[in-house]
């Protein structure tokens, strides 16, 4: 409501904002959740809520006129299609150097994301987060997460012989023929859920290829655990289609936050204004950044210090796929949730997930997305003649990830006899090395921060997303985003209130 007061305002709905939501709100405290994307909680004229991967339509795209999907091409033919403008729940927002992918909605990545749920090895986490304890996270913080994630793990027998993971069997035999260690990975899919759409008892999601336009059924999003918990306290109020553009001290400690509500095309409909007590910015990695860089930049928040906007980078994300025999089909239906990798992280740098192409056809391909150790980071900076956040990011800094990718697959094409796909991003091209599913930083926990996400220079000020995270985890990153914010906001609450 325009000039009302709140004790605390959360910007965004991911995991960041929703870990603070609920245990800001378990702690007695009122809260609201700023959301910019909508609630996807209503059916559309097909009564479903979302749209399938095959078949994008206008819910598919954050204000795009046509889609722009992460595999532009098949068979060389590009395969985009022209949708109506709409606040959709993929955005695919273009920076000079890289397209990042996120979801827009209420609980953010958590809508659109493959589900994977995976914790980073022990022995990894000291580059990860060089000033956290690391008994604390792996002993309370990382199990905390899980539980509240609803994190599964698949059941191997049922795996072995699901005709929906075909798929994952070969990328395993292909892993192991080459003496690579293979990994089934936890998820927060309900695998159950998964057994019975394989089985024909239930409605079809992931089996029928929904994810990265959202999932109707099985997948246990934000929505579903934290947010769920937040809003039975009765103390968290979520508004969706309202975009926080600036925040501000004013008199008493307090900050003015200026919101602009969305009408469904993407336009302006009111602009409000609020007071909060605390500000908690979970827009994610990119949206904290842009919100933090300008606002410094436009002087609105000029103690902020010169940290924001830096040491951002891409998880070292890369995608390709690889060409298989005719006596290797990786099956017409595929289960859109991955479940396993190939860990080369140690020797080479990569952990490659197995990535469905679920196309509804035989393909003969396997496709991966690879997370690569790329130490090559970005900054964010405000441009004046443009009013836009830029970001420096090159294309040709993917070429860490791509030496890194090579190191599982030249020699699993070697073992095989087989070739990279050349079809998948253009015209004869291997690499996916235009986009990120993950990124991290621009606002890195004890430095843009103190050690627990407090803003420098604005007591009040938070920061509890992804933009924490300086730019790698080593696996998928959702876990380590919500086990961080666990633990911030156990100390902010011990500490701050
Ligand atoms: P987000 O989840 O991005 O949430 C930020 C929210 O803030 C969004 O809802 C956004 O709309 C909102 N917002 C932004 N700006 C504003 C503003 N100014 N005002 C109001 N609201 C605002 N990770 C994994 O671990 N495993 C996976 O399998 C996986 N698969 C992925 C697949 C895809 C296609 C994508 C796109 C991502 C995937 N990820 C995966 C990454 C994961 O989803 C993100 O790392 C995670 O969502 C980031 O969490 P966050 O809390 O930092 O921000």
């Amino acid at each position: 409501v325009d000039g009302a007061h709140v004790p605390v305002l959360v910007v965004g709905s991911g995991y960041g904002g929703s870990v603070a939501a609920l245990r800001l709100a378990q702690a007695g405290v009122d809260v609201h959740v700023v959301e910019m994307g909508m609630a996807w909680d209503t059916p559309g004229p097909d009564g479903k809520i979302f749209a399938n991967t095959t078949a994008p339509d206008y819910r598919s795209y954050w204000l795009r006129t046509r889609t722009k999907q992460p595999l532009s091409n098949f068979l060389g033919f590009p395969i985009d299609r022209d949708v109506p403008r709409y606040t959709g729940i993929l955005d695919a927002e273009d920076f000079s150097g890289i397209t990042v992918y996120q979801g827009r909605g209420v609980g953010g990545g958590s809508l659109v994301n493959g589900g994977m749920a995976v914790t980073p090895r022990r022995e990894n986490f000291g580059a990860i987060l060089p000033s956290v304890n690391v008994d604390e996270m792996y002993n309370v913080f990382y199990p905390r997460a899980n539980a509240e994630l609803g994190v599964n793990n698949v059941d191997q027998a049922w795996w072995e012989t699901a005709a929906c993971y075909q798929y994952g069997r070969v990328g395993r035999k292909h892993a192991q023929r080459s003496n690579f260690s293979f990994v089934l990975v936890p998820n927060v899919y309900d695998m159950a859920y998964m057994q019975q759409e394989q089985a024909g008892t239930v409605p079809k999601s992931a089996v029928a290829g929904e994810l990265l336009y959202g999932n109707n059924h099985g997948k246990k999003s934000l929505p579903k655990t934290y947010l769920a918990r937040a809003r039975a306290t009765g103390r968290v109020a979520i508004t969706p289609l309202h975009r926080v553009t600036s925040v501000a001290p004013v008199s008493g400690g307090r900050f003015a936050v200026v919101v602009e509500q969305l009408g469904t095309g993407g336009e302006v409909t009111a602009t409000k204004q609020v007071t909060a007590d605390r500000v908690f910015f979970a827009a994610g990695s990119v949206g904290t950044s842009k919100l933090l860089t300008r606002l410094k930049a436009t002087g609105r928040l000029p103690n902020l210090n010169n940290e924001i906007g830096k040491g951002w980078g891409d998880n070292g994300n890369v995608m390709c796929g690889r060409a298989n025999h005719l006596w290797d089909p990786t099956g017409s239906v595929q289960s859109s949730v991955p479940t396993a990798g190939i860990d080369n992280w140690a020797a080479g740098g990569a952990f490659a997930e197995v990535a469905p192409l679920p196309t509804g056809i035989e393909t003969y391909a396997s496709f991966y997305l690879s997370i690569t150790r790329n130490p090559n980071r970005a900054q964010f900076s405000y441009n004046a003649s443009t009013g836009t956040v830029d970001l420096n990011w090159q294309t040709a800094w993917k070429q860490p990830s791509i030496d890194a990718a090579k190191t599982i697959f030249d020699r699993i094409n070697a073992t095989e006899g087989t070739i990279y796909r050349t079809d998948l991003f253009g015209v004869y091209k291997i690499w996916g090395d235009h986009l990120t599913y993950h990124p991290l930083g621009g606002a890195v926990l004890n430095r843009a921060t103190d050690n627990y996400g407090r803003l420098h220079g604005y007591p009040g000020l938070y920061v509890i997303d992804g933009a924490l995270i300086p730019g790698n985890t080593s696996v998928n990153p959702f876990v380590t985003i919500t086990a961080l914010a666990e633990r911030n906001i156990a100390r902010i609450i011990a500490d701050d209130l």
